[in-house]
């Protein structure tokens, strides 16, 4: 009997004090702080990018001809004009967001982010020029393709030209740079570029020379495969092999870096989420200076920049055309399906796109007129196409 009343005050006892805490919980001086709840909640899962980093991540070739990314994410009017090195290939035109890029652009989660749904007002279009070449090269871009895209054509240049602005509603922006020909002056140039089109807000950055001729709607076709937030560069490579350069951003030069680049001269796409981690080394004046570091022209240290340093690939892309190669080769009936062409300088002449009708060689040297007028027939000056042609 004592060992059961024992039981029972102990019972009692422990039912006092549960009571006791449940009234103290109630009080709301003896609630913990509100901080304490309001601990952030873990990120939703989201699906990484799933082609090109995905990709990386898995290959572990550092850079080299087999691991070269290349157009996989093409749509397919343009993917039967190219030799994709690639087939691996997400069925939608626009990818998943990569959220790490999301957060470089200040995103919040990309799932509720809308589809990419580019128009050319989102491309920044550079074209790089210097003041001799105002009249002899930069004068038939404005006539064709700039003339259809002035608002998100910028060029950069090397002196003021007063005319130039006047007939033209496209930006002309005097870079002040030196009008050399040297590394020196072309990486100011490019500085400047980067550094507008970071202030531009645009989702891409296309860099061209004044040699190049823009097809807008294969450009937008293309950039319109990937979502600005994730890490594309775009480009055709000069050479079949990375390059090679003394590491002297990372280390002190005694070991080297083999890096792709895509070549100025056929023009190359950054998306946005890249640039932008692209800024350490780029941005207000920085890219002179990682340039002269490598001792590398302005290309080359994009692609230094890209590969070598932010450990992202060049997408390689057939699409893209320098007067390196043999552009009288380019298949005509795809010729229009190509992102840039250009043609030879004083020493190759006869170096250009193989196109018929619309004007003579004699009329239309480099024959950037007759694509114009087979591109947009309507232009005043083409000629009227001829009945039963198709242009
Ligand atoms: N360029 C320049 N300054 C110069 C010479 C050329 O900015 O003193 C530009 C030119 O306008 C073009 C690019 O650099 O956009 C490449 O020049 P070019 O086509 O003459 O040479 P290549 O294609 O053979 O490198
Ligand atoms: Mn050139």
């Amino acid at each position: 009997m004592k060992i059961s009343s024992v039981g029972f005050s102990k019972s009692c006892f422990v039912f006092f004090l549960g009571f006791c805490s449940l009234l103290l919980l109630l009080i709301p001086a003896f609630q913990p702080p509100a901080q304490l709840l309001d601990l952030p909640q873990p990120r939703p899962q989201v699906r990484p990018a799933p082609v090109k980093q995905a990709h990386h991540a898995e290959d572990p070739e550092p850079v080299g001809a087999g691991g070269a990314a290349s157009d996989s994410g093409l749509k397919e009017t343009h993917r039967k004009h190219i030799k994709t090195k690639d087939t691996r290939r997400d069925p939608s035109p626009h990818r998943d967001e990569d959220l790490k890029s999301s957060e470089t652009l200040g995103g919040s989660s990309s799932q509720s982010r809308p589809p990419d749904q580019l128009t050319l007002k989102d491309i920044f279009i550079a074209v790089k020029t210097t003041k001799k070449y105002h009249k002899s090269r930069l004068e038939l871009l404005i006539q064709t393709w700039v003339s259809r895209a002035e608002e998100q054509t910028y060029i950069f240049t090397d002196a003021e030209d007063k005319e130039l602005l006047l007939r033209t509603g496209a930006h002309i922006i005097n870079t002040n740079c030196s009008a050399a020909h040297n590394r020196q002056a072309l990486c100011c140039k490019m500085s400047v570029e980067y550094d507008k089109f970071i202030e531009s807000q645009k989702k891409w950055f296309c860099h061209v020379d004044d040699d190049n001729y823009v097809i807008l709607p294969s450009l937008l076709d293309l950039l319109s495969s990937y979502h600005h937030s994730q890490d594309i560069y775009l480009g055709r490579p000069s050479l079949n092999h990375p390059i090679e350069a003394a590491e002297r951003v990372k280390s002190d030069g005694s070991v080297s870096v083999k890096f792709w680049f895509a070549t100025g001269g056929a023009g190359f796409c950054i998306s946005r989420g890249l640039a932008l981690k692209m800024s350490p080394w780029a941005s207000l004046g920085n890219f002179i200076s990682t340039a002269e570091k490598i001792r590398l022209p302005d290309d080359c240290t994009i692609g230094y920049i890209i590969e070598a340093l932010l450990e992202v690939r060049l997408t390689h892309s057939d699409l893209f055309h320098s007067h390196l190669e043999s552009l009288h080769k380019l298949p005509a009936d795809s010729l229009l399906n190509q992102v840039t062409l250009s043609y030879g300088g004083f020493e190759n002449r006869g170096n250009v796109v193989n196109i018929v009708r619309s004007f003579s060689l004699a009329e239309d040297p480099t024959r950037f007129k007759s694509v114009h007028c087979h591109l947009y027939p309507d232009t005043e000056w083409c000629p009227e196409p001829e009945p039963g042609h198709r242009t």
